[in-house]
């Protein structure tokens, strides 16, 4: 019998969202009659904009003909989706349609860009983190052992309400520093001068920053960079990660891209530079076939006026959930991160209150649903994630249970 990849054996048995949906099976069969709300997945809710719909229709249509039918697509992504990319994200960023690569998906794309290194390379992860970075890494064989709730191999890189959310720079030297702005789960960003911080870091130091934009919409603070590449020196060490999931509704059409400047390299075995890009390219032609044309003229549209404009009433429209999320909990004595600059609302729980019992308080005493922080890495316990991509209906009433509930029942004896 083949023996199988050993590293597979080191990653936790339970994911986080199969133990949520055992205990909302649980609850669901005990108490049928009980309407659940579900704040707790990272899903959207709104259909998609129109002009979305309009360019499939289009798309659909041409593959009738023939002179319209297309077959494979060019490796990185068709020109007009990567030249309409860079006139609306990247202007006189120093980005060119040549450094964009189009996906169907930044989870695919953040779990495969480690293979691009050498097993031996230290990666670090700020803590909470979206858990794909670490389980690629421990899948890759880069973990090393567990170790409580963690990996020997990996660098930790605590944020909590003590540091602001802010990392601090690690002791020992890592290769490759997973950043996540807008973050999941905190929904915190950082502002430029704190951003910077990472980029001088990275070009001192040799390391490569994988910076994860999938929120990048959601930003309304104007200290906060939208991308990495504002920052100077930031396209010689840094690969951002994008997605039109978060931006457009796009989680079941599926697109997103890397954008990786020829800039951005690392060393070969005879210490010779090598440029990223060349490597990704052959990862991808070798092991990909390309994002469908159909979604391919989709994502385009959302860069149109009109896509734009119904995109951003999209993200509007969730970022008011967050604030009505957050607004709840703080009328409920908490103190609350995230939810301004991001879908995601953290909630720092009563001292003393682990994040699991809080999940089936809150499943119990008002049906809502959302994620334990424990589920998110070791900083993450104390917490707990609600998303503001419900319906508004929902997360209304999400909030008006919350309200008639009150403190002594969601949180009896610690307030
Ligand atoms: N990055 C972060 C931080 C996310 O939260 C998600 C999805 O929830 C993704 C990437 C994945 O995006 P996509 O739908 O493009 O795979």
């Amino acid at each position: 019998m083949p023996l199988i990849n050993p590293h597979y054996g080191l990653l936790p048995g339970s994911y986080l969202f199969s133990e949520i949906a055992r205990r909302i099976g649980a609850f669901s069969e005990a108490h049928p009659e009980k309407k659940i709300l579900r704040l707790g997945i990272g899903d959207v809710t709104s259909p998609l904009p129109d002009s979305v719909v309009q360019a499939l229709r289009r798309a659909v249509e041409e593959q009738s003909g023939a002179d319209g039918f297309r077959g494979y697509g060019p490796e990185q992504g068709y020109a007009f989706l990567r030249e309409a990319i860079v006139r609306d994200c990247f202007p006189d960023l120093g980005i060119r349609p040549e450094d964009i690569f189009v996906s169907d998906g930044a989870k695919c794309d953040l779990g495969n860009f480690q293979e691009l290194f050498d097993i031996s390379c230290k990666v670090a992860v700020t803590d909470p983190v979206y858990p794909v970075y670490v389980d690629s890494n421990v899948m890759a064989g880069r973990g090393g052992n567990r170790r409580g709730d963690g990996f020997s191999g990996i660098i930790y890189l605590p944020c909590h309400a003590g540091n602001n959310f802010v990392p601090t720079l690690p002791k020992t030297r890592p290769d490759l520093i997973y950043l996540c702005y807008p973050n999941n789960p905190t929904g915190t960003v950082l502002n430029r001068k704190e951003l910077q911080v990472w980029v001088d870091y990275a070009r001192a130091e040799d390391c490569i920053i994988l910076y994860d934009a999938a929120y990048e919409a959601y930003i309304t603070s104007p200290e906060a960079p939208r991308s990495i590449y504002e920052l100077p020196g930031a396209t010689e060490v840094a690969v951002e990660f994008r997605s039109y999931s978060k931006l457009a509704g796009f989680t079941g059409l599926r697109c997103a891209y890397v954008v990786l400047p020829q800039s951005v390299r690392g060393q070969g075995a005879d210490g010779e530079k090598i440029p990223l890009a060349g490597l990704w390219l052959r990862r991808q032609t070798t092991k990909y076939n390309g994002c469908p044309y159909i979604v391919q003229r989709a994502a385009e549209a959302v860069h149109s006026p009109a896509g734009k404009a119904e995109t951003s009433a999209l993200v509007r429209g969730y970022l008011d959930n967050a604030r009505k999320i957050r607004a709840a909990f703080e009328a409920l004595g908490l103190t609350v991160y995230g939810g301004e600059n991001a879908p995601y609302v953290w909630v720092k729980l009563p001292e003393g209150l682990d994040s699991w019992n809080f999940f089936d308080l809150l499943l119990d005493r008002a049906q809502i649903v959302g994620t334990p922080g424990a589920g998110f890495g070791p900083s993450g316990e104390g917490y707990f994630r609600l998303t503001g991509f419900g319906r508004p209906e929902a997360t209304e009433e999400a909030c008006r249970r919350l309200l008639g509930a009150g403190r002594q029942t969601l949180f009896p004896g610690r307030i």
